[in-house]
């Protein structure tokens, strides 16, 4: 397993050319040998999906799916890693490279949870599949959300499905992620007057955007405060990503022209016990007491249901798994969103749990995972195949 690991850690899954081929033959010559059945989905795009599957004995339990991404996200400064990320470093027990937490440890850990229940036991009631996609560190839209759309995903017959959470950080508990907050994305725009810059009666365009995004500001500021007192994954959030003033360009800085536009884009998060369309109804509200500002939702995901009491039999399984390991449970509500969100949009029952304690360092510098960890890690998948599914 450790050596497995460190092959898919050498194999670069990053953007702008992620090597999902070599991942997909590194895991098919494993399947073969395992012998497990396997289908590798093209989604119509460059891009396949590959599905290892353990049949159950009743077909008409829905399955369960065990989910992670290939894909890890850029190196932005190599001289800062002690180790190559993607070396696959192993040292005094600690794995080093990119992807280990996010999510290839993940990924191998269900595998040979998988492939450790065969060799014990054998026989499934419920059919496990094992979901390798690609893509979804740019937002999974070319990866599960085409998938999810797939007439073989339908075949599937899903009706559970686990992603990743977060490491712990903690060696008594394990998070089991319950919910994620959904994305707005959207831009603003303000329309003034070209003018120069030592005018006073002016209509100016940046003005306007600083006052609109100073109430943004002001309302993020009381979030803030409020993450004293509840989960950050169940606060709206509003963060202003970028801002320009007219154009720019290159050595011209126009130190003394007003210029006729101003624009923002913010990154909006409304937490799963608000409806989609109440965050924007109160986002049109806010933004038609600007009249210069127009505005555009770039990207946004399709409303779920959300079931605030969470603790059903696919959850109590989970969370039978953990502690029978000796460690207790926390429910996570997330602040970020992962491909989880295409599963619940099809109406799958799924949750996010990343088996490891150790400190959390998703998409950081020298990124780890311990032996221990990958190790319990596969035992808990392993139990929870077991549990629900055998
Ligand atoms: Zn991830």
């Amino acid at each position: 397993m450790i050596n497995f690991l460190q092959e898919y850690l050498r194999i670069d899954t990053s953007f702008p050319q992620p090597r999902y081929d070599d991942v997909i033959a590194l895991f098919v010559r494993q399947a073969q040998k395992d012998g497990f059945l396997y289908e590798i989905v093209s989604l119509g795009n460059d891009y396949s999906v590959l599905v290892i599957t353990m049949p159950g004995s009743d077909q008409s339990l829905p399955s369960l799916v065990l989910s992670h991404h290939m894909d890890v996200v850029p190196i932005v400064d190599y001289t800062s890693w002690n180790h190559d990320p993607f070396g696959g470093i192993v040292n005094d027990g600690i794995i080093y490279g990119r992807g280990t937490q996010d999510m290839k440890g993940i990924g191998v850990a269900q595998y040979f949870a998988l492939k450790k229940f065969l060799s014990e036991q054998g026989t499934l009631k419920r059919t496990v599949h094992l979901v390798l996609l690609p893509d979804e560190e740019r937002g999974g839209f070319d990866g599960a959300r085409r998938f999810v759309e797939h007439p073989y995903f339908k075949k599937m017959n899903i009706g559970y499905a686990l992603d990743e959470g977060i490491p712990s950080g903690n060696s008594s508990f394990l998070h089991i992620k319950v919910s994620e907050r959904k994305p707005i994305q959207a831009s603003f725009i303000s329309h003034g007057s070209m003018a120069h810059g030592s005018r006073i009666n002016v209509k100016n365009a940046a003005h306007e955007l600083v006052a609109f995004l100073r109430k943004l500001a002001t309302f993020q500021d009381c979030q803030q405060l409020n993450t004293l007192g509840q989960p950050a994954g169940l606060l709206l959030s509003v963060n202003i990503t970028s801002l320009q003033f007219g154009t720019i360009k290159e050595g011209a800085v126009a130190l003394n022209v007003i210029s006729d536009t101003a624009t923002a884009t913010v990154d909006i998060r409304v937490p799963p016990t608000m409806k989609l369309q109440d965050a924007s109804d109160y986002l049109k509200k806010l933004v038609d007491r600007y009249p210069a500002i127009s505005y555009k939702i770039e990207a946004t995901v399709q409303e779920r249901s959300y079931d605030p009491i969470f603790r059903n039999d696919f959850y109590q399984s989970l969370e039978r798994a953990v502690q029978k390991h000796s460690l207790a449970v926390q429910p996570l509500h997330a602040e970020e969103s992962s491909d989880l969100r295409f599963y619940l949009q099809k109406g799958i029952i799924g949750f996010g749990i990343t088996p490891f304690t150790c400190k959390e360092n998703l998409h950081g510098t020298n990124e780890f995972i311990t032996i221990k960890d990958l190790e319990m890690g596969r035992d808990i998948f392993c139990t929870i195949i077991k549990d629900f599914c055998a």
